[in-house]
């Protein structure tokens, strides 16, 4: 059973249907492809916008050629909360619970981690618990928002009461992220236990109408489910219910189970599975619904095989390289899957710490091909060829061509692409 950890109620925004507190598994959907900075290739930055150059730099990062990094993090997820007040019965705190610390993020972790903001593509406001139990969630969106980064959460929509939907609206939250894992009050009330069904579907519900209402479209909301063999026969039913509650996005992933012993829930490639994803897809498209499937390792536990060397490809990780967990004490990791600290927030420089000895060595894992037993099999983990290696270093050409750059910055970004035209040389990919 989960640890039980006392939160003083000063610091809770939102007294929730019990004091209990757990914490429960966020499942974040994956990094886009290093590609997604386009969008910061097509809008018009002013002069040396340090955003326009990091993302330049962050392209030629993508080849992983490079075990060091030359742009800061471009994607965060920052652990707000780690307190919960629900109990889902396959999240880590019930099986690890004693690992686990319960707290709420302060503004000494938070505030060393809000300039480097300003080149963060997406920050991710959550952490293992409900964010919206942290009262200075709406402080620290809005420090994050100055700084023009997208920012998203993920909630178990149960604090989601009238005077909580207000605020959210009237917040700058572009995305919202409610996690419903059954159609039906049964499922849900096992899958989600301590969360009401009928609550949460009502709260979602209430939330869109009163964005809707207000002429806004953020916070776009999205609907996880994380699929398992105890709903995998709701997943048309799931896309019929985030259609009615008038959401913008469901979003699929196999549920990660911890422990041996939880091992049988899992459904992942199966063809139960696949059948009911395709049922859901095809109703999604008739819908006109949003619907994708990211697949998580669903056995972190289990070992799984490297893939075996081939000509022309290497293997990398967007998470080792572009992004960075901040833990609620400021602990810094490069994904939630690892252990691996690369510093603390609070120590400075931060810059350094996103290419520590620890950082490094997780890259030089991969351009080595020493990969880490919990990267075999990981979702994160992917291929690259010569052939897309040539298409992002034509990008960052034609970035640095045409971006709003003075000159001797233009010829700083120059000089990092040659370097990495003579990586990519040498590596011969
Ligand atoms: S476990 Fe390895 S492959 Fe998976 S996200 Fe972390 S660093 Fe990347």
């Amino acid at each position: 059973m989960g640890s039980r950890t006392a939160i003083p109620r000063e610091e809770l925004s939102h007294p929730g249907p019990t004091m209990t507190v757990t914490e429960e598994k966020t499942a974040a959907e994956p990094l886009p492809d290093p590609t997604s900075t386009r969008a910061t290739a097509e809008r018009a930055w002013p002069l040396d916008h340090p955003r326009a150059i990091n993302d330049v730099l962050a392209l030629l990062d993508s080849t992983w050629l490079s075990p060091k990094t030359r742009a800061r993090p471009t994607h965060y997820d920052v652990a707000v909360s780690v307190v919960c007040n629900i109990k889902c019965p396959f999240c880590p705190r019930q099986t690890f619970g004693d690992e686990v610390v319960s707290g709420l993020m302060k503004e000494e972790h938070y505030n060393p981690i809000v300039p480097h903001l300003e080149v963060s593509q997406r920050t991710g406001l959550y952490g293992l618990g409900e964010p919206f139990l942290n009262k200075r969630f709406f402080p620290f969106l809005r420090a994050a928002k100055e700084r023009g980064t997208y920012c998203m959460t993920s909630s178990h929509g149960m604090t989601l009461n009238k005077a909580m939907i207000g605020r959210v609206i009237e917040s700058e939250l572009d995305e919202l992220c409610i996690s419903i894992d059954g159609a039906t009050p049964r499922t849900f009330a096992y899958l989600r236990s301590g969360a009401d069904f009928h609550t949460v579907v009502r709260n979602v519900s209430e939330l869109l109408r009163r964005r809707n209402e207000a002429g806004k479209r953020a916070p776009r909301v999205h609907i996880a489910c994380a699929v398992s063999k105890y709903n995998v026969w709701q997943m048309k039913a799931m896309v019929r219910l985030t259609h009615e509650m008038g959401a913008d996005k469901l979003a699929f992933s196999n549920l990660v189970l911890d422990h041996k012993e939880h091992a049988h829930a899992s459904v992942a490639g199966t063809r139960i599975f696949r059948f009911n994803l395709r049922r859901a897809m095809r109703e999604a498209d008739r819908l006109g619904l949003e619907c994708v499937y990211f697949y998580q390792k669903p056995f972190p536990w289990r070992e799984e095989q490297a893939p075996p060397p081939r000509g022309g490809v290497r293997y990398g990780c967007p998470s080792a390289w572009r992004q960075l967990i901040v833990e609620r004490d400021g602990n810094l990791k490069p994904c939630c899957y690892l252990d691996t600290s690369l510093g603390n927030s609070a120590e400075r420089p931060m810059e350094e710490q996103f290419n520590s000895g620890a950082a490094v060595d997780l890259r030089r894992s991969f351009t080595e091909g020493n990969y880490l037993e919990a990267c075999k099999g990981c979702g994160q983990f992917t291929q690259i060829d010569g052939e897309r290696t040539r298409e992002i270093l034509d990008e960052a050409s034609e970035r640095i061509r045409e971006g709003n750059f003075s000159g001797p910055v233009r010829e700083k970004l120059r000089a990092e692409l040659e370097e990495f035209e003579r990586l990519a040389a040498s590596a011969s990919v």
